[in-house]
């Protein structure tokens, strides 16, 4: 959890992040979190009274400082997705828990955040159609089941095979990464799926799930991409969208290393993209 810390403070080391262009959320609006989540699932996490296996498979210890930290993340996307539609793009220094279902949490994740903004973009009509775009190493597992049957919700999911869940959703967009996939064969997947689904589905929205688990030195990831090849997919992804005029609002996602500074520095990769891109297109 000192990742999250680590990243604020390293994007404002680079000069990224400054008090003009960094926004803190209010406290969640649990209407709209119930919107997406089984009311029921909700109040038993914020009273604590989750049974051991849902805390065994939600994998983190409940305490009151995990509430407001859970609740806290998902408001931030909500404000990443608002600020998002008024400049066109804008980056959460959290969120990407695509392993909550609409019942149960899994994975570390216990609310889906892009389910949550997903919903709401397209209940309250800001949205007519929102692709979400997970680049996690993970399979958006949670994030697929939500939309499963929801035609306003367009679920793309590049993830390696070879990692949790075991049991692979098979609804939506799933495009696979192989084991020990680099830079360019990434870049490649990319190319090769990403414009035409843009054109296929013409969503007047993106959500972007930058995980940064994808790295060489990822604890769990099995796909080889470098801080560059990182940074590459990041800024392709964010370039094609905002070329399309679609707005865009982007999350971290995973990222797992024993060494805080490590990740962070992994996943502040997304918003020196971010920021490249912006630099790049406002100098046009
Ligand atoms: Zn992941």
């Amino acid at each position: 959890m000192a990742k999250f810390q680590r990243l604020a403070e390293h994007l404002q080391a680079l000069g990224i992040m400054d008090e003009s262009n960094c926004h803190a959320p209010a406290p969640l609006s649990l209407t709209t979190l119930m919107r997406a989540h089984d009311p029921g699932y909700v109040q038993r996490f914020i009273r604590g009274q989750l049974t051991l296996q849902e805390v065994k498979d939600i994998g983190l210890p409940w305490s009151e400082w995990l509430v407001e930290r859970t609740l806290r993340a998902v408001s931030g996307t909500l404000l990443t997705v608002e600020l998002a539609l008024q400049h066109g793009l804008a980056c959460h220094l959290a969120g990407g828990t695509h392993h909550a279902f609409p019942d149960r949490g899994a994975g570390f994740c216990i609310f889906n955040d892009l389910a949550v903004a997903a919903k709401s973009l397209v209940d309250s009509g800001q949205a007519k159609k929102v692709l979400i775009l997970d680049c996690d190493v993970h399979q958006g597992d949670g994030t697929i089941a939500f939309f499963e049957q929801d035609p306003r919700v367009i679920t793309v999911s590049f993830h390696c095979e070879d990692n949790y869940p075991v049991a692979k959703q098979s609804a939506g967009i799933n495009v696979h990464v192989p084991r020990g996939t680099n830079d360019g064969e990434y870049l490649a997947l990319l190319e090769q799926h990403v414009p035409a689904l843009l054109q296929q589905h013409r969503p007047d929205f993106v959500l972007y799930d930058a995980g940064a688990d994808v790295h060489i030195e990822d604890r769990l990831g099995h796909v080889h991409l470098s801080d560059a090849g990182i940074l590459a997919r990041d800024r392709y992804v964010i370039d094609l969208v905002m070329t399309a005029e679609v707005p865009i609002a982007c999350v971290i996602g995973g990222g797992y290393d024993h060494d805080h500074a490590k990740v962070a520095a992994r996943h502040g990769l997304l918003h020196q993209a971010a920021s490249d891109v912006w630099q790049q297109r406002n100098a046009q």
